[in-house]
């Protein structure tokens, strides 16, 4: 017997498209930088629901935010039940970055709207490949994804889109620079999205389906998340970061300990973060798989929203301070309000490392050398990455770059056969960089600056080694370290740490460097110990604009034709799938039983795959190749064919699942817990659907992508006894033919489907 987690699926399953987007939203235009909110509407639903569902009951910042967004609250008689009922939310913005807003369009394109309902922006980061540092390769890029980008410029330009060219900056930088505004809620195509909650926005990473809904005006469902407090006290060490504090939660929680989740940070430890720092912290929730973070409007975000030309959101924010924060007697009793709350002494913490292969294995810095020993990784750091959407702050930067200065001025740089890279986050941040000489100090170490974009973080990294399978341990500043996510290569270890801790250990060289205790030797040959490092939270002469090229296109014109070629390998048009015929599963075959972490970079790979992202066909010869077969022992990409006379007899994963699809046999993918953890893409649910997956059965599933299944028409299943029923599909699943009892009738207040198993 199987708990059935889900209730759309039907319906999507019987209207048989990835997302028929219908209805008319109001006007909106594409904008520069989010306009001051509507805060008197927020107080005023908020009002409405407080008095009608939620009998006046306190509230935590996070219910008073969605609350606040309901869709129609008149049409509500109780309050929501946490992890059981669905809100029905209207969106005030939609963020996109380049790979995923290709699906997202395509999808959009089916609505027949001339406009977009809600402000949304498009932002080209992640198909600009490292190489030969910024200008060359932004230049390369237009070479290598000209189509593309021409084909979303056309659609931003005919949807009243803000489009953000490549090179202007990474989408998460860019939002909380202009369009982030505290009390709103957005949904954006990328897990990080959650980024903005540094700024007291509600911002949700989702597939593009879900954010059609919202740029159609189509109420956005979402299960009523709980709500997680971690309550931060006292302030960080001189070596400690922002960083450093969701290091540190992400191994206390593990990568599946905030699903389900809201985070929301309170207490005193906050007022000493910086508003860019706060965003760090909420940036990495997504690795605990929250459905996403958000701290209380602070000072330090006044301070920010002054300081990037948003006086007016701050004058407006600052007035409505009672809406976004908590309500008093949530302060007061947290314990009771929250569903569970966590501690953190900032005070306490130490800098560290979380990796590799993982985000949530954490290691305070004081522990590393004897681990790194006993562990047996690499010592040597082979490259030290800075910057992302993560950290690319001016605070970030600026404390790395004392750190740069400090070994100047003894004659050192990076450490030989060290590589050093900087990604700007956005345009501005770069520029306002070079201006104030943070850049020369990096580059007088020996940096390499790239373009402002995602580059080596999404495995857009042409990496020269010569050796592209050799073991080695980079570090870097980024957000997520799966095996191979960097530079395709699965030996490579990537130990994730704050920007000051990879500056160390670029100048070290060493893994297990401690800058705390350890010393550097200058060019005399002296021994000599950094000091802290010391940086601005915002630039004393301001922010500067950088280069005109990179500020957003605005155009709308509602005849603009959306240019996609029959020919192309890049783009296809999207063609609905065919509708469910209304009876219960059968003859299904297992495809594959998923052996341990399966993430949607092992179900629809990144890499030199991102360029397909436009066309379903050619990407889902990817599907699943980085998944391990737990009846092959664990071998990666290869599945024993289950009809006989289908070639290939055995074979890779996609290989097999097009010999299903081509011969017209349903399958199904047994998983194991958390699967599809890590980022949004929706790909990694329309292409199983794509070659004929009808379910996916796992012992439990990540957020996002079982909301994504559901949106492709996939049926998302959750084993009701998980440590025992998934072994059953363990051995020669090859062999069992499954039906299903109970998706026909399926009643949706105790939903369950039983499995009827063949062998
Ligand atoms: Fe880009 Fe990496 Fe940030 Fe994703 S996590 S938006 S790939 S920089």
């Amino acid at each position: 017997m199987l708990r059935h987690q889900q209730r759309q699926v039907l319906r999507r399953l019987a209207r048989g498209v990835a997302s028929a987007a219908g209805g008319s939203g109001g006007a909106s235009g594409p904008q520069a930088r989010a306009s001051v909110p509507d805060y008197a509407l927020f107080t005023q639903r908020l009002a409405k629901a407080r008095s009608t569902i939620l009998e006046n009951r306190p509230l935590t910042l996070a219910q008073k935010i969605l609350y606040a967004h309901l869709h129609d609250v008149s049409g509500m008689t109780s309050a929501p039940v946490a992890g059981e009922s669905y809100l029905k939310l209207a969106p005030d913005r939609v963020a996109m970055q380049d790979a995923s807003a290709q699906m997202a369009i395509l999808q959009f394109m089916l609505s027949g709207m001339r406009q977009t309902a809600v402000p949304t922006s498009i932002h080209c980061d992640h198909l600009v490949e490292a190489h030969e540092g910024a200008d060359r390769d932004v230049a390369r890029s237009w070479q290598t994804s000209r189509e593309i980008y021409e084909f979303l410029q056309a659609a931003a330009q005919k949807y009243g889109i803000a489009f953000w060219r490549p090179g202007s900056g990474i989408i998460h930088q860019l939002v909380l620079e202009n369009y982030a505004a505290p009390g709103t809620l957005m949904l954006g195509t990328d897990s990080h999205t959650p980024n903005a909650g540094g700024l007291a926005m509600l911002a949700i990473g989702v597939g593009g389906a879900d954010a059609v809904d919202a740029m159609a005006a189509i109420p956005w469902e979402l299960k009523a998340p709980r709500v997680l407090g971690v309550h931060l006290r006292g302030a960080l060490q001189p070596w400690c970061s922002p960083k450093d504090v969701v290091l540190a939660l992400a191994g206390k929680l593990s990568v599946r300990g905030g699903t389900g989740y809201i985070i929301e940070y309170f207490g005193d430890g906050i007022e000493s973060l910086s508003c860019t720092g706060m965003a760090t912290i909420c940036n990495m929730g997504a690795e605990v798989g929250a459905t996403t973070s958000v701290f209380p409007y602070t000072q330090s975000m006044a301070r920010y929203l002054e300081a990037t030309s948003r006086a007016a959101i701050a004058a407006a924010a600052g007035a409505n301070a009672d809406y976004l924060g908590a309500d008093a007697q949530v302060a007061s009793d947290p314990a009771r309000f929250y569903d569970e709350v966590v501690e953190v002494d900032l005070g306490a913490l130490e800098p560290g490392y979380n990796g590799p292969f993982t985000p949530d294995l954490h290691t305070p810095r004081s522990r590393m050398a004897e681990t790194v020993a006993a562990e047996g990784w690499t010592d040597q750091v082979s490259a030290a990455l800075i910057g992302s959407c993560t950290n690319s702050s001016y605070q970030d930067l600026s404390r790395a770059a004392s750190l740069a200065r400090q070994a100047s001025e003894r004659g050192v740089r990076v450490a030989e056969g060290t590589e050093f890279l900087v990604s700007p986050g956005s345009e501005q941040i770069r520029a306002t960089m070079e201006r104030d000489g943070i850049q020369q100090a990096f580059e007088a170490i020996g940096a390499k600056v790239l373009a402002n974009a995602c580059g080596p973080c999404i495995g857009q990294w042409n990496r020269d080694t010569g050796a592209p399978r050799a073991p080695n341990t980079i570090v870097s500043s980024f957000n997520r370290n799966f095996r191979a996510r960097n530079d395709g290569n699965p030996n490579t270890l990537n130990f994730l740490g704050s920007p000051e801790m990879v500056l160390a250990a670029a100048l070290s060289g060493r893994l297990s460097f401690n800058p705390l205790t350890d010393t550097l030797t200058d060019a005399q040959g002296r021994p000599f110990q950094l000091q802290p490092p010391e940086g601005r939270e915002l630039p004393a002469s301001g922010y500067t604009p950088g280069r005109d090229e990179y500020r957003p296109l605005l155009d709308h014109e509602p005849t603009q034709s959306i240019p996609i070629s029959p020919s192309s390998t890049r783009l296809q048009t999207l063609q609905a799938f065919a509708p469910w015929d209304g009876r219960e599963f059968d003859n299904t075959r297992v495809l594959v039983t998923v052996q341990g972490k399966c993430t949607t970079d092992h179900i629809s790979a990144a890499g030199k795959w991102l360029k397909y992202k436009g066309h379903l066909e050619n990407l889902a010869r990817n599907t699943l190749i980085g998944a391990a077969n737990a009846a092959l022992d664990g071998k990666v990409n290869e599945v024993v064919n289950a009809v006989g006379g289908l070639e290939p007899a055995r074979g890779s994963i996609p290989d097999v699942a097009t010999a299903y699809k081509s011969a017209g046999v349903p399958w199904v993918v047994i998983a194991d817990y958390n699967y599809g953890e890590g980022s949004a893409r929706e790909h990694a649910a329309m292409q199983p659907r794509f070659l004929g997956c009808n379910m996916v059965v796992a012992r439990s599933f990540a957020r996002i992508h079982e909301t994504n299944l559901k949106k492709q028409g996939v049926l998302p299943l959750v084993f009701a006894r998980p440590d025992e029923d998934y072994f059953i599909f363990t051995k020669n699943p090859h062999e069992l033919v499954i039906r299903t009892q109970g998706v026909v009738g399926l009643d949706e207040r105790e939903p369950a489907v039983r499995l009827l198993v063949d062998r």
